[in-house]
């Protein structure tokens, strides 16, 4: 078996540990002789795996008790369409635009209602986050919405919005527990899990329970209605359940590490290392303002398409993969995960500064 170093986007890299305890139980799942993927989700066993993953994602986030954990289907591309089905009261929204997934979810409430761009970096193709200290916000607005990390084009928000009293919706896909952050700051927090916690298939909201009610839009569809996955305790149907089991095996791995304090610490230590060699670099330049560099997704481009394709190209060969960066945007991108370890980091730099010495 030889593994690689993954820099994938998503789906992406996950830690080894639960990637093999998840082998082990494959056959039979502490002593229930069976696969947790064969398991009724209404069983005991069951219960206990998705209650127990609950807890853990509350512990690690200190999620207070008036907010409700769904886990849910569709990935964040269908939760552009419940966000305003589920709030837009008013039939309005604020949307701040900071690259394509803000982008995608801002033309779907658009089918809703009335979405106001609020901001956009669009004019320096996202590379920056916009001042968002004093926004055309009005009062009429169900909710302000925000992309957190850019995934795609590498940039995260360092300060959140000012929502002049508006309740705030983030998209956190791609920086999901990658730090500590305080949930009371919002209304709506949710992701896709494929990018920083497990398998495609789920997405996690985390949702103010005043919030969740059976006023929706007209039309919504009853599995699109946050109170009926509320009030099922995310089992109104069957829910991604062995998806569920190893994202629950990532929030146990998450706190064996000591939390998000420390997963912080480590994913600054590693983006460092990565950010200072680009910044002395002769042939490689980071894409995105100092300021809101992310720590999750680290764009860069030689300058030259050819010289771009070649380093991905020998990348790959040696054991650095999906280094190639996202189809609309090109150069590379290095997505360094949580479960990227640092040794992946500084073996790539050491990579790029001997392509350096090679062709610049
Ligand atoms: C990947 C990604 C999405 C889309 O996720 P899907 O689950 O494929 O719909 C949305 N937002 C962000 C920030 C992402 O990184």
């Amino acid at each position: 078996m030889s593994r690689v170093y993954n820099f994938s986007a998503g789906p992406a890299v996950l830690p080894e540990e639960v990637l093999k305890e998840a082998a082990d139980e494959m056959l039979d799942y502490q002593g229930s002789g069976m696969s947790v993927m064969e398991m009724s989700h209404r069983s005991k066993v069951y219960d206990n795996i998705i209650k127990e993953a609950e807890q853990d994602l509350r512990d690690l986030l200190n999620i207070p008790d008036n907010y409700k954990v769904l886990f849910l289907q569709g990935g964040a591309s269908q939760f552009f369409a419940e966000v305003p089905m589920n709030l837009m009261k008013n039939r309005k929204a604020g949307y701040i635009l900071t690259g394509q997934w803000a982008k995608k979810a801002f033309q779907e409430a658009k089918i809703y209602g009335e979405a106001v761009e609020l901001a956009s970096s669009a004019d320096e193709t996202f590379s920056y986050i916009p001042d968002c200290s004093d926004l055309p916000i009005t009062d009429d607005m169900d909710y302000v919405y925000i992309c957190e990390n850019n995934t795609i084009y590498g940039t995260k928000y360092k300060k959140l919005p000012n929502t002049k009293g508006r309740i705030l919706v983030s998209d956190v896909s791609s920086c999901f527990l990658s730090e500590p952050m305080d949930v009371t700051n919002y209304g709506v927090v949710y992701g896709g899990v494929q990018k920083n916690i497990g398998p495609a298939g789920v997405v996690i909201a985390i949702i103010r329970e005043d919030l969740i009610t059976d006023d929706v839009l007209p039309g919504t569809p009853t599995m699109l209605k946050w109170k009926t996955q509320a009030d099922n305790d995310s089992l109104y149907n069957t829910p991604p359940c062995y998806n569920i089991y190893i994202c629950g095996k990532v929030f146990k791995w998450l706190k064996k590490m000591g939390g998000l304090s420390v997963m912080k610490e480590r994913n600054e230590e590693k983006a460092k290392i990565l950010y200072d060699f680009l910044d002395q670099s002769r042939l490689f330049k980071g894409t995105v303002r100092k300021e809101d560099r992310s720590l999750m997704n680290v764009p860069f481009v030689t300058g030259n398409e050819e010289l771009d394709a070649k380093f991905v190209k020998e990348a790959a060969a040696a054991g650095f993969v999906n280094l190639k960066g996202h189809r609309t945007v090109g150069g590379m991108r290095a997505s360094i995960y949580n479960a990227m370890p640092k040794a992946g980091v500084e073996k790539l730099v050491e990579f790029m500064k001997k392509f350096e010495e090679e062709n610049a």
